[in-house]
């Protein structure tokens, strides 16, 4: 049966019993990890690992059939080193390493802590936040002006066309990217914008294309630092390829036998290529 994740922001009643800590250092998290695997230490508290946590927050809980397993994250101060076969790690460079549920319980995590950490203050006039019980917001008490975790929405898309020597994907080379790193394209959801039109614009000023026939194809929380990304798929339906020469560095059709390096997994970006070459190169 696999795991499932409840979210919550009340803890639980009663004394501390063995939990999950994604405890962070900046953006680091705390975990045991060998060549082939990391793990978050399941402790009743911080102090078990001889570590001071500076602020908390309850996550939920993970149910895996009768088990189940209280999550927290909170931070550490910078400068505190944590006691040997524990150490700090880059949470993206863990996902090979991390059991994928605990990966984005992971990012949810860094997302919580990241929010505590800039929202201590308010925004509006200064004065010290207080957490709200009932939901996951820090509320001013002087002036009432209410925060949640940030989250930037942005879509990111495939478009594909079937030319005369057969199906093709559109893909390109960003400025920021390795030489050889090729990817569908992507933007962030302007204020006042539906995805739909997030779509159209993001293809037309980053390729100059034209595009029809979008459809949903799955989203995916990206907590680096905190985006949703919103997944379509989409046909070609007019234009030549005109990059815009600040964000791209190139863009082209590719055939399926014909594929340059693609982003790896975990992310969406992979998924849709890969669903793509399944969709034109059936398996056997
Ligand atoms: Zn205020």
């Amino acid at each position: 049966m696999p795991r499932v994740f409840i979210s919550s922001v009340t803890p639980p009643a009663g004394p501390a019993t063995p939990a999950l800590w994604f405890l962070f250092q900046g953006t680091r998290l705390l975990v045991t990890k060998d060549a082939e695997r990391a793990e978050i230490p399941c402790v009743a508290t911080p102090a078990d690992l001889g570590l001071a946590v500076e602020r908390w927050h309850y996550l939920g809980h993970l149910e895996d059939g009768p088990e189940m397993t209280h999550c927290f994250c909170g931070e550490i101060a910078e400068g505190v080193a944590p006691r040997p076969g524990l150490s700090f790690e880059n949470l993206r460079a863990l996902f090979p390493l991390l059991d994928e549920t605990i990966f984005w319980l992971a990012g949810r995590a860094v997302q919580i802590v990241d929010w505590d950490r800039t929202h201590q203050y308010c925004g509006r006039c200064g004065s010290p936040t207080t957490n709200q019980i009932q939901e996951r917001a820090k509320r001013c008490p002087h002036c009432e002006l209410t925060n949640y975790p940030r989250l930037a929405p942005a879509i990111i898309v495939r478009v594909q066309r079937l030319s005369e020597d057969g199906p093709q994907v559109l893909l390109a080379r960003a400025r920021r990217f390795p030489t050889s790193l090729f990817s569908v394209l992507a933007g962030f959801v302007e204020p006042g914008e539906t995805l739909e039109e997030c779509v159209r614009r993001e293809i037309y000023e980053e390729v100059g294309l034209r595009v029809d026939n979008i459809r949903y194809f799955g989203s995916q929380p990206w907590p680096f630092p905190h985006s949703l990304m919103i997944a379509f798929e989409a046909d070609y339906a007019g234009g030549e390829i005109a990059v815009d020469p600040v964000e791209l560095a190139e863009a082209h059709w590719f055939a399926a036998d014909a594929l340059p390096n693609i982003p790896p997994p975990p992310s969406i970006a992979n998924q849709l290529i890969t669903s793509w070459l399944a969709s034109v190169a059936p398996a056997p």
